[in-house]
């Protein structure tokens, strides 16, 4: 049976060891501080941004809340952040996704500015995941990444597969194993037969958002089997891709839904504030 990676412990001894930092900046005379903004009324989108707040909160972070009605125009979302961009009292700025259909998300990704884009979605921070130089990192990829390194998980040379390739998880992820000289194959929902794929993995990520998309005959013996994806059942519980029960007798190190990926998520984003503090001091 698997090990089952505890990503809310990880997650808690990160946190801890960034307490420290943000107190050291606040003895410089920084005050730590992270802008979150959220239009609308999604429920999903509301949890994600009260654990970021509690995370700021545990962590002697300054947070600030902008909670914009539904019908916000993107004019009046561009202009919020463009105030934030020239505040230098923050560090960095957050635009919880997703928006509004009448809002253009990549217009408001390209607004934040790069030295406060704690969530490493801008084209800037792209581009530096992408040349393996990065000032911040992506937070779920790099997320997966210190749980694989706090298990002595080796990288080097072993088949990844990621499934999915999105701008904020599949691809960035990909980038990260890359570095650190994986071979990495990408599917996503074109890919023909994916069993065929994933059953080469010695490390298996799955960031699609499908319940059950991922069983135990897909997965080889002993592989690693990451799962980023988030579902809510009809029951309200939250599950990912992966078939839990069944890929946890076959896999040698496996990642719960909900404990796993997600609290790791909040704890890189929490790193990159303070990496954004520390910043202030060459502005
Ligand atoms: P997304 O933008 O919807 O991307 C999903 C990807 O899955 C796409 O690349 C899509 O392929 C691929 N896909 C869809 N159906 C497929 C299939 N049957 N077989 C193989 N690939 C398939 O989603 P995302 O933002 O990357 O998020 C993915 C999941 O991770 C969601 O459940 C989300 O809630 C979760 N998530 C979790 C965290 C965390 O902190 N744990 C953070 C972010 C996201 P195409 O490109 O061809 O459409």
């Amino acid at each position: 049976m698997a090990v089952i990676i505890d990503g809310k412990a990880l997650s808690a001894k990160l946190k801890n060891n960034l307490k420290d930092e943000v107190e050291a900046l606040k003895g410089e005379g920084i005050e730590t501080c992270l802008a979150v903004i959220i239009v609308g009324d999604n429920p999903a989108s509301r949890v994600y941004v009260n654990n970021k707040k509690k995370s700021c909160a545990e962590l002697g972070i300054k947070s600030l809340e902008y909670a914009l009605p539904e019908d916000t125009t993107e004019e009046e979302l561009l202009s919020l952040i463009d105030e934030l961009n020239s505040d230098d009292s923050v560090d960095g700025i957050l635009c919880q996704l997703p928006l509004p259909k009448h809002i253009c998300e990549k217009n408001v990704i390209n607004s934040i500015s790069p030295r406060k884009d704690v969530d490493a979605f801008h084209p800037e921070n792209v581009g530096h995941i992408m040349i393996g130089d990065y000032t911040f990192l992506p937070c779920t990829p790099a997320g997966v990444m210190e749980m694989l390194k706090e298990y002595e998980i080796e990288i080097a040379g072993k088949n990844c597969v990621v499934v999915g390739r999105s701008n904020i998880v599949g691809k960035p992820m990909t980038m990260l194993l890359l570095k650190e000289n994986a071979t990495v194959t990408v599917c996503h929902s074109r890919t023909k037969d994916l069993a065929s794929f994933t059953r080469e993995a010695d490390i298996l990520v799955s960031a699609v958002g499908k319940v059950g998309l991922i069983t135990a005959d897909m997965v080889k013996e002993n592989a690693v089997v990451i799962d980023v994806a988030i579902n809510r059942l009809e029951s309200g519980k939250l599950c990912g891709d992966v078939d839990f029960e069944n890929v946890k007798e076959k896999a040698s190190f496996i990642t719960p839904v909900p404990g796993g990926v997600g609290p790791m998520t909040i704890a890189v984003l929490m790193k990159n504030t303070v990496k954004a503090a520390e910043n202030r001091k060459n502005r």
